[in-house]
């Protein structure tokens, strides 16, 4: 076994801390990569607090994760010691359902492995995350990275860009469409990158005026205050799709009145709570409510692509591991720009 160091709760009621645990040896199929850096998504957050399912503890969070290999087993043929490589969501499949046989392992019928409080495709053995100094993964689910980016900013790539890349590519998010994001956060602001890279016209609809100088510098076209009821009249039946980043409870009655006939509100950000949709929001109008969740290896990887080529990443704030407590306390006041990324020379 491979001893590394890490962060971990070690139940929902205490604070994430160090922990020493080990990784698995290097298999003939495995990579082993030395973390650099591990993005904050605001499910390490949910999931250490059991916010969303009893988990398991102890538990080491981050799915935002790059840096160099420092070692492959024997038959691994797409990685070398010292490439880049990051691994997002999943750290396995069971590559023979239909949804992993067409390249959607994170919709894998019979689970996926997620990246931590997970368990291996053997179905006893706990995952860990990337809050710890070096992972071990299959190179099936290993991503290549791009020396030409600031690699701490591309972690946020691994879930935050997946998520919001994924749904704009599969309902063809492009020129002669208006896209509108809801929610100006780690998702939402790779949702408006990917958004004007795709040649849309993007407006950002928040409740808080004083994104709206932040979201023109991202480059969005528009800004709608979703607190002011004119601003909101005046793009009824307007978008063509909207991409919801949020994950506090809202009305999605008043964002489908938005749509255009045909109109697709795609949901990305997941309330803990159900809410209450009216069909006669969808009705007149045939709209469309739908959900998408990360995206697929091989997409992960076109998308990785695609940001070295247009030369995106994420916006950052780099931290120190010690400080992931107050990090957690700001993210949930919606205060970092707009992603928190632990520097892991700090553990
Ligand atoms: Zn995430
Ligand atoms: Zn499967």
């Amino acid at each position: 076994m491979i001893p590394v160091k890490g962060y971990a709760a070690q139940s929902p009621e205490t604070d994430l801390a160090p922990w020493d645990f080990e990784r698995r040896e290097v298999g003939p199929h495995d990579v082993q990569f030395d973390i650099q850096y591990c993005g904050v998504c605001h499910s390490d957050l949910h999931q250490i607090k059991n916010d969303w399912f009893p988990g398991i503890f102890p538990m080491v969070p981050g799915h935002e994760i790059v840096g160099k290999v420092v070692a492959v087993g024997d038959h691994v043929k797409k990685f070398k010691v010292g490439d880049l490589a990051g691994t997002g969501c999943l750290v396995d499949s069971c590559r023979v359902c239909e949804n992993c046989k067409q390249d959607l392992e994170q919709y894998c019928l019979n689970g996926a492995s997620q990246t931590y409080n997970g368990l291996e495709q053997d179905h006893k053995t706990p995952t860990y995350g990337g809050y710890s100094n070096s992972i071990v993964v299959h190179e099936d689910f290993v991503l290549h990275v791009s020396e030409k980016l600031d690699l701490a900013a591309v972690a946020p790539l691994l879930c935050a860009g997946i998520t919001t890349y994924s749904p704009l590519r599969h309902w063809k998010v492009g020129k002669g469409h208006k896209l509108a994001v809801l929610g100006l956060g780690g998702l939402g602001h790779m949702g408006v990158k990917f958004g004007v890279a795709f040649g849309a016209e993007v407006t950002v609809l928040s409740t808080s005026p004083k994104k709206e100088e932040d979201a023109k510098k991202l480059g969005a076209h528009k800004f709608v205050v979703t607190k002011d009821p004119e601003q909101v009249a005046a793009v009824a039946g307007y978008f063509d799709f909207i991409l919801d980043t949020v994950s506090a409870e809202h009305d999605y009655n008043m964002y489908l009145g938005m749509l255009k006939t045909d109109g697709t509100h795609i949901c990305v950000g997941a309330p803990a709570t159900p809410s209450a949709i009216s069909a006669f929001s969808l009705i007149p109008g045939r709209k469309s409510l739908v959900g998408s969740m990360i995206g697929g290896i091989a997409e992960t990887q076109e998308m990785l692509d695609f940001c070295a080529e247009h030369d995106i990443v994420s916006d950052i704030e780099l931290i120190d591991i010690k400080d992931i407590t107050p990090s957690y306390e700001r993210m949930e006041k919606g205060d970092v720009r707009y992603r928190f990324v632990i520097d892991m020379a700090t553990l």
